[in-house]
């Protein structure tokens, strides 16, 4: 009896504790979850053999890519806990002359697992290098910074959500002495905010189990009733270009208990008040849905630059839109029980994929939506009650259907 009265009690203290941190209201209720979906300052997940699927050998080779590009320069903004560089990418038409660029800055993957919201960073990278008239007014007209990888080591030892001394870097922006990474970027905010090119927007790219895409909103409790419209403003800004997408600005509402003084955010509101808009973007940790990433990519480098009034009329000119329907192979197959379904479409449409067993009985609808012209990709992982044997998953997008074989081997 006296043990069962400790653990309410103790159960009552834990959860008074992070209500006092951060409540956040997400359609209506108030969740003890963080931003990104998972429970607080806790290794929810298993670590990864895979580094998440995109190491920071991958990061090298990548860079080596970029490099070759006349708009990019890339240094260290310091090293990590294990002595990797924190790697910066500056992007602009001439990255040795910023004089009068307006700046942006971009950082992904202080949670590991959350590859999402690097993969949008990659392709707001390939855009942001692309020859086209509306890359050429972004880099005329503005620098961008851009930390692809803020976590390194989390990355290598495989941890879902914290560095190499077991901090999650989210939440340390408050705590004495800070972890490297976080004194690093730290003092390159402060840099930059003393320059005559402060920041005028800072993301902060990750992905949520919320299966949602989504800008973390402060709360005018947590900020100001002025901030609160500009936050309004760039988030419903963003999404006028991917509104099937990107859910409405008050999907996600933190801080109403005031500013928790421990994110990067906080530490922009703090001490630089309206003057930058410091936000995290959530993609969708894998979700059925997840994808189109090169979609969001877009729709936040325009949303960006309307925010800053940078006139940018011009067509984002793509010629990355296949020619015809394609089910791709799933892969891996076999699988068990996760496995990856790409396919393309020549046209934005509604499209759905769902899984039929070898008698055509239909098990589940794998995507259901509305999906722009391009290449989409979706993680299906099977329900354990699936025996081993071979399935067909269908795509169906108007009058085209494809179909194609999978083996599940448990
Ligand atoms: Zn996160």
């Amino acid at each position: 009896m006296t043990k069962l009265i400790t653990i309410h009690l103790m159960f009552f203290f834990i959860s008074s504790f992070l209500y006092s941190q951060d409540l956040q209201l997400v359609d209506g209720n108030f969740v003890k979850m963080d931003k990104c979906g998972f429970p607080p300052e806790s290794e929810s997940q298993v670590n990864s053999i895979d580094n998440w699927g995109y190491s920071y050998d991958s990061l090298l080779t990548d860079l080596e890519i970029w490099r070759q590009s006349p708009y990019v320069k890339i240094d260290s903004i310091g090293l990590s806990v294990q002595g990797r560089p924190l790697w910066q990418l500056t992007i602009t038409s001439d990255p040795n002359n910023i004089a009068g660029k307006r700046t942006v800055y971009i950082h992904a993957r202080t949670h590991p697992q959350e590859t999402e919201g690097f993969w949008v960073t990659k392709e707001i990278i390939k855009i942001l290098l692309t020859e086209n008239s509306f890359a050429q007014t972004v880099r005329e007209n503005c620098v961008f910074y851009i930390v692809p990888m803020y976590n390194p080591d989390g990355v290598e030892l495989g941890y879902p959500r914290r560095n190499a001394n077991n901090v999650d870097l989210e939440s340390n922006w408050f705590t004495f002495p800070n972890e490297p990474e976080v004194a690093a970027l730290k003092a390159r905010f402060t840099e930059l905010m003393a320059s005559p090119n402060p920041i005028e927007v800072e993301l902060n790219m990750h992905s949520s189990s919320l299966c949602k895409r989504y800008f973390v909103y402060h709360d005018s409790t947590g900020t100001s009733p002025q901030f609160a419209v500009m936050q309004q403003q760039f988030i419903e800004g963003v999404r006028s270009y991917y509104p099937t997408g990107i859910e409405p600005w008050n999907y996600y509402v933190s801080w109403t208990g005031g500013n928790p003084m421990k994110y990067p955010e906080s530490w922009f509101w703090y001490y630089h008040g309206e003057s930058v808009m410091a936000l995290t973007y959530e993609d969708m940790y894998q979700c059925s849905g997840t994808g189109n990433f090169n979609v969001t990519a877009k729709a936040i480098l325009r949303g960006v630059m309307d925010y800053m009034n940078i006139p940018t009329e011009v067509e984002l000119s793509d010629n990355s839109i296949p020619s015809e329907f394609t089910l791709e192979q799933n892969y891996p197959n076999p699988f068990n029980p996760t496995t990856k379904i790409s396919w393309q479409s020549p046209v934005s449409s509604w499209q759905t994929i769902k899984l039929y067993d070898l008698m055509g009985r239909e098990i589940e609808t794998i995507i259901n939506g509305y999906f722009e012209a391009g290449y989409h990709s979706t993680l299906l992982t099977v329900n354990s009650s699936l025996s081993s044997g071979v399935y067909f998953y269908r795509l169906q997008a108007g009058n085209f259907t494809q179909t194609k074989k999978m083996i599940l081997m448990r």
